[in-house]
């Protein structure tokens, strides 16, 4: 694996992700480079739907060039050294992408690691805690309307607007999911909103509640621009105790797209480029009225990095030099001595 002396010893995953990717894409780029088309094709945006096919062949060529990079996912092994023992640690690379097979998948390293983030926000999970949930769904015929580069943000604020008028002061955990449970490569943007409850108190919504926010979703999608005339697709649910809440909320943590949707994608090149490309530093999980300092320490505390230290119970020291491919750690694995932390974290006591 080619590395440059400009890698930090210590960076969180997203860096590294991005950096161990820059000269694969610099290759890229260049073996496409005529002219313009070259930078075009590196915009990180689909700035509208209605492309030409000659620039559809160029995004399909984008995104296979993206899986074909993951493809070295999880076949690489850094060094790191243990600041306390002098142990030697080995960590696996991965892409962390929602459209690799091995990160993306349900309970896989993304989802893990939105749900290791919510959890430190949400605070502990216990017998006495409660969330209700409202699920907001863009009509069919005005789905369209959502898919251009702010498009998800915008449903987020609406469905914000929503929590703020109907759940004022209480805290929201709010997730963009573009694809529903069936089908799987139709464009289907929803949000759901899991919202904090007391202990104890009425989770069921009056009819004449759900009603008024079915009313007021109308009025805010048709200022959008959305021309459905029909009742809006409103829904609500709720959870108790640690098993309800925790099934909850990480289903809400969920990656979606996933690579199930990357599979089922194969006819529409264009929505695969707007989520493997346009949308690849969207925000999918929103936090509101949590203590800021929560939200920013969350990245921290579920960067794979920190995690590893806690595992191992010491600070280790990276060395982005030192990485070996899966068959050279074979090669000095030792089954008697060495250690497997996890699936990705490796202590190696063999000489
Ligand atoms: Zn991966």
């Amino acid at each position: 694996m080619s590395t440059s002396s400009s890698f930090p010893s210590y960076a969180s995953s997203f860096e590294e992700f991005e950096r161990i990717l820059d000269p694969c894409f610099s290759e890229f780029v260049i073996a496409n480079s005529d002219g313009e088309t070259a930078l075009e094709e590196c915009l990180p945006y689909l700035e509208g739907i209605d492309h030409s096919s000659a620039k559809v062949i160029n995004r399909l060529a984008w995104c296979d060039n993206l899986l074909d990079i993951i493809k070295d996912c999880g076949r690489n092994w850094m060094r790191g050294d243990g600041v306390l023992t002098r142990a030697q640690y080995r960590k696996r690379l991965t892409c962390k992408k929602w459209y690799c097979e091995d990160c993306g998948q349900k309970n896989g390293r993304v989802h893990s690691r939105r749900f290791m983030r919510l959890n430190h926000i949400w605070g502990p999970i216990t017998e006495k805690s409660a969330c209700g949930q409202l699920v907001i769904t863009v009509p069919d015929g005005d789905r369209f309307r959502f898919l251009h580069k702010k498009g998800p943000s915008d449903l987020q604020k609406i469905a914000r607007k929503v929590t703020k008028k109907f759940f004022p002061g209480r805290k929201v955990v709010q997730s963009f999911q573009a694809f529903g449970d069936t089908n799987l490569e139709k464009f289907n943007p929803h949000v759901h909103s899991a919202i904090e409850f007391a202990y104890g108190e009425t989770l069921k919504l009056s009819l004449e509640k759900l009603v008024e926010i079915r009313l007021y979703v109308a009025a805010l999608m048709k200022k959008y621009g959305c021309t459905y005339d029909g009742d809006y697709d409103i829904h609500w649910n709720y959870a108790r105790g640690v098993k309800q809440v925790q099934h909850m909320l990480r289903y809400l943590c969920r990656p979606n797209p996933g690579p199930d949707n990357r599979k089922a994608l194969t006819d529409n090149p264009e929505l695969l480029y707007f989520f493997m490309s346009g949308m690849s530093r969207f925000k999918y999980i929103r936090y509101y009225g949590f203590p800021r300092n929560l939200i920013k320490d969350s990245a921290e505390a579920a960067d794979e990095l920190t995690v590893f230290e806690k595992l191992a119970g010491e600070k280790i020291v990276w060395d982005w030099q030192d990485v070996i491919s899966q068959s050279e750690l074979e090669l000095v694995w030792n089954p008697l001595v060495d250690e497997r932390l996890s699936n990705d974290l490796l202590r190696m006591r063999s000489p």
